[in-house]
């Protein structure tokens, strides 16, 4: 079994220490000592819901606000896990969905668990899969986040296609979009599935609707998260009880509602309530359908609904502007593909906006990717190497472009992290954002 706590290169906040379940330490609050998970606050935003904190886990603490970096498939594309320490990265979030078609997480439990199999001494995050379900197996994701003014559409599911998944109250069938096999995830499988992923955080299974959706298909839509999400926690306590051996996993129940402030604040709250066998979510994620103008907004409406004391995952953002609108509405935790995927089409992060390496510009660019940068591709390697590996199309080329992204997004979070402990938040922003010149909508 892994238990591994060297993977402390953040170092706690709040003075919760990562501990084994069932174990009691002076100091390390109730719930930590029961479980080995936990969540503290540390200093607080004047007037805003955004804060640094601590979130404790039986493989180690993350120290947030935090950028998690997305190992899909038990791997950050091109990027060892070795590489993913030494650019600070503090845990890794992979996917269910992935995981489950290959290898199967028979095997990865029988490794020991996600961080062993990878290994990782971190750590990790597993995704429901409802999101990948629906999106890859019904083809909305390219809809998720185009602009959808004067549209609205329930069928907006592979129009015209095959339809390779189906939604219903039990559950969704699809096929793999990897060999067209049939299968059926409902919660239960989904809790099943994580549990034997065994990642310190897991996320409840959920309907991930788009903006296209009406107002009355996404009415429908939140009653059946609410009701899966009540089935996730329920077979979550059931397998904790049945696998108390193991590490505990965190659940963290999965905020939909769109663009409604009455949707979104209802969902939050309704989640924040439940209870299963004694044990409710030990955080929330914030996900679904975000519009740039609104992702602000709409975090704040769920922050304020949900409970302070227990940490909350803004899924699938990554853009600097984005991030800190969710720190400042309170989001804790962040996760996306984008630094990575951006990174293998050419597209370097740097604090005045992303630019293109293979552009003639770089060719005898023999400057680093961004001066100031403290990644060891900036350390070693000149823009003119990186569009020449580019250009030969090297597979070198991923790894170095995506040590330098996933290290700005992580070293900016933390940053953000930084400037709340030492007071001059807003200054940090203002600065920052001022320079930085917004790339395109992420995913
Ligand atoms: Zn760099």
């Amino acid at each position: 079994m892994i238990q591994d706590d060297s993977m402390n290169q953040a170092g706690p906040i709040g003075g919760v220490a990562p501990d084994r379940v069932g174990s009691a330490r002076p100091g390390v609050p109730a719930a930590v000592a029961q479980t080995g998970f936990g969540f503290s606050v540390g200093t607080t935003l004047p007037d805003q819901p955004g804060r640094t904190g601590s979130i404790s886990t039986p493989h180690g603490p993350i120290a947030t606000p935090a950028f998690i970096v997305v190992g899909t498939r038990a791997s950050v594309r091109a990027v060892a896990p070795r590489d993913l320490v030494e650019l600070g990265a503090q845990a890794v979030l992979a996917n269910a969905y992935h995981l489950y078609l290959q290898p199967g997480p028979e095997l990865v439990e029988q490794a020991g668990g996600l961080a062993a199999f990878m290994g990782w001494n971190g750590p990790t995050m597993t995704d429901s899969g409802g999101f990948q379900v629906l999106s890859l197996g019904a083809g909305f994701k390219k809809v998720l986040a185009m602009d959808t003014a004067g549209l609205a559409n329930d069928d907006v599911i592979a129009p015209g296609k095959d339809r390779l998944a189906r939604v219903d109250d039990d559950g969704v069938t699809f096929k793999s979009h990897r060999d067209g096999s049939r299968h059926r995830f409902t919660p239960e499988v989904s809790m099943r599935i994580q549990h034997q992923l065994g990642a310190d955080v897991i996320f409840a299974f959920d309907e991930c609707t788009t903006l296209m959706n009406s107002r009355a298909y996404q009415e429908r839509s939140l009653e059946r998260t609410e009701a899966w999400a009540q089935r996730c926690l329920a077979e979550h306590a059931r397998l904790t009880e049945e696998r108390v051996e193991r590490p505990y996993q965190g659940l963290f129940g999965v905020v939909q509602g769109a663009q409604h402030e009455d949707l979104r604040r209802r969902a939050a709250s309704r989640l924040a309530a439940l209870t299963a066998d004694g044990l409710s979510f030990d955080g929330f994620g914030i996900g679904g359908a975000l519009e740039k103008e609104n992702l602000g907004q709409i975090c704040r409406w769920v922050t304020d609904e949900l409970p302070g004391h227990k940490p909350r995952h803004l899924l699938g953002i990554a853009e600097p502007e984005d991030i800190f609108a969710g720190v400042e509405a309170g989001a804790d935790t962040f996760d996306c593909v984008n630094p990575s995927r951006t990174a293998r089409n050419g597209a370097i992060y740097t604090r005045t906006g992303r630019y293109n390496v293979d552009t003639l510009a770089n060719r005898r660019a023999f400057e680093p990717l961004e001066p100031d940068c403290d990644c060891s591709t900036c350390a070693q390697h000149s823009r003119a190497y990186l569009h020449h590996l580019v250009k030969s199309k090297e597979l070198l080329f991923y790894t170095l472009a995506t040590i330098h992204n996933e290290r700005f997004t992580v070293r900016l979070v933390d940053d953000i992290r930084h400037s709340i402990e030492g007071g001059f938040f807003a200054d940090f922003r203002d600065d920052f954002l001022g320079r930085y010149l917004p790339g395109r909508r992420p995913r």
